[in-house]
């Protein structure tokens, strides 16, 4: 039995308008009014954040934004920061996906001083690692994570990472149907705590939760959530759909 309860996190990406939002999340709530012991994010675009906050509020349905910036204000043009989520009712910050690393150029030190500013915002990040297919093939991947969590993760303390939660996301695996198996993705992430635990003790990784993403879906979530060292999943296609999503929210039943 895991001391660490389930995050199951929905990434909407650029997906649903405000009031479509709105639609999902209210469904999502009615269906999944019934669980316990697992804690369910969701995060829609920013313009759909504070009518969807109002939409979950008083269930058990957390509300996540897809990034941020790590200034507290200023002329940056067309970013958000931490204060503006945490306003708008976010309780959590997913930082460092693949898609903000290929597409928007974030780096491991953007990612830091992202996950930095979540932080002192009171936010909980959602800290995106993993490796791409050609890393793979070329026996790269630990290298990879071992740098994407330094980096990531440079200059916090073990009281800054309470709130932390790392995804494990190949990106291999991510919208392409193709999952890591679950000895695959038991590897990592027990590599991953690992790492944890000589950067920042071992009661922090013992109670540091690590989701695994990609094509995580229904008939494949049970399998790689019985795995010892797997906490939740980061969830992009399969949460989108809230009747599909809530099967994920209800892998234990
Ligand atoms: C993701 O984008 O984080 C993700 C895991 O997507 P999918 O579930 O569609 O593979």
């Amino acid at each position: 039995m895991k001391s660490r309860t389930p995050l199951i996190a929905g990434n909407w990406k650029m997906h649903k308008t405000g009031p479509e939002a709105v639609g999902s999340a209210c469904k999502l709530v009615e269906l999944t009014a019934d669980t316990a012991g697992v804690e369910t994010m969701i995060a829609p675009t920013f313009t759909a954040l504070s009518e969807v906050a109002e939409a979950i509020g008083g269930s058990q349905i957390r509300l996540g934004a897809q990034n941020l910036h790590w200034e507290t204000h200023g002329a940056f043009t067309g970013e958000i920061s931490g204060d503006m989520l945490t306003a708008a009712g976010c309780q959590y910050v997913i930082i460092g996906h693949s898609e903000r690393r290929q597409y928007f150029g974030d780096t491991d030190e953007i990612v830091n001083k992202k996950v930095t500013a979540a932080l002192s915002a009171g936010l909980n990040p959602i800290l995106c690692i993993g490796e791409t297919e050609t890393q793979r093939e070329a026996d790269e991947t630990f290298n990879i994570l071992d740098k994407q969590v330094q980096k990531g993760l440079e200059d916090l303390s073990e009281n800054d990472l309470n709130t932390l939660v790392i995804a494990y996301e190949p990106v291999w695996a991510i919208g392409t149907g193709k999952t890591a198996t679950t000895e695959q993705a038991q590897e990592v992430h027990l590599f991953v705590r690992s790492l944890i635990d000589k950067k920042f003790g071992k009661a922090l990784a013992q109670s540091l939760r690590i989701l695994y993403g990609g094509s995580v879906k229904p008939s494949n979530v049970k399998e790689l959530m019985g795995m010892p060292d797997l906490d939740g999943a980061l969830v992009g296609g399969a949460s989108l759909d809230p009747e599909t999503f809530s099967q994920l929210v209800h892998f234990q039943s």
